[in-house]
């Protein structure tokens, strides 16, 4: 009984593959943003790297005298995209829609402002905020998108959410003139993100290897004054594998990411 009850529901699935070979359950497979988007999606080890980085962050905020604090204009700076919300659902219907990223998917997702937030993210900012400490996102959201951010910010509750406080992108990605923006009133006293990009101007546009040896010179500063959030998905560490080329073929980008692995035979 128990295998023709089996034979039943495995069957349109074969016969389905078997008809239409282009079916999202084939192409799911090909697609190299699949495993990374099931881990951010389904893994408890991501969910538990999320807690760990902001059980982090908050013992270092904790740890700055009261005092300090008092003395006014403390603040800290963090990124949005898969620091604070989780853009997983874009990444998943994207592979499901057999689309790669654009300007207008990806804004056809932020507008539903719906991301919810990572693991302990909104408790690390509403303790940060209690302890009389700004907060200031930057984010490389274009401008067009304040009205929706903000919206998403409200809905999971966040402190400062408010035009003050969230600085896109206007012009250039590069965030350090907007963290420039902010050192002119207040001192800076962590800075979270998932792309190193968040942290400091040294990562922009820097290949393999020079991102590797800049984030080693900044050794100490990891889990002190930087706070990294896991991203397997995208963000520089990928444009760095292509050089940076916006407009390199599937095809090509495969072909760079099998000559770049390091086999030991
Ligand atoms: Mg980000």
């Amino acid at each position: 009984m128990k295998k023709v009850l089996i034979f039943i529901l495995v069957l349109p699935v074969i016969v389905g593959s078997a008809q239409n070979p282009g079916s999202n359950h084939h192409l799911g497979q090909c697609n190299p943003k699949t495993m990374p988007v099931l881990w951010q999606q389904t893994a408890a080890e991501y969910r538990a790297l999320c807690y760990q980085a902001f059980n982090l962050a908050t013992l270092r905020i904790n740890a700055i005298p009261a005092k300090e604090i008092k003395k006014g204009n403390l603040a800290i700076v963090t990124d949005l995209d898969e620091t604070i919300f989780d853009n997983s659902f874009n990444e998943a219907q994207l592979i499901l829609d057999h689309q790669s990223y654009s300007d207008s998917n990806w804004k056809a997702w932020t507008r539903l402002h719906a991301a919810p937030a990572l693991p302990g993210a909104v408790e690390f900012l509403k303790a940060t905020h209690a302890r009389g400490i700004s907060i200031f996102y930057i984010s490389n959201r274009d401008t067009s998108e304040i009205k929706c951010t903000l919206e998403n910010l409200k809905a999971l509750s966040l402190p400062c959410a408010d035009t003050a406080h969230l600085l896109l992108m206007s012009d250039a990605s590069t965030k350090g003139p907007r963290r420039n923006r902010v050192m002119r009133y207040y001192r800076i006293v962590m800075l979270l993100g998932d792309n190193l990009n968040d942290f400091a101007s040294c990562f922009e546009r820097k290949s393999v290897t020079e991102r590797s040896s800049e984030a080693d010179k900044l050794k100490e500063e990891w889990g002190d004054k930087f706070i990294v959030l896991p991203n397997s998905t995208y963000g520089d560490w990928e444009n760095a594998l292509y050089n940076y080329h916006k407009d390199f073929s599937a095809e090509a980008k495969d072909s760079i990411r099998t000559t770049l692995l390091k086999g030991y035979k």
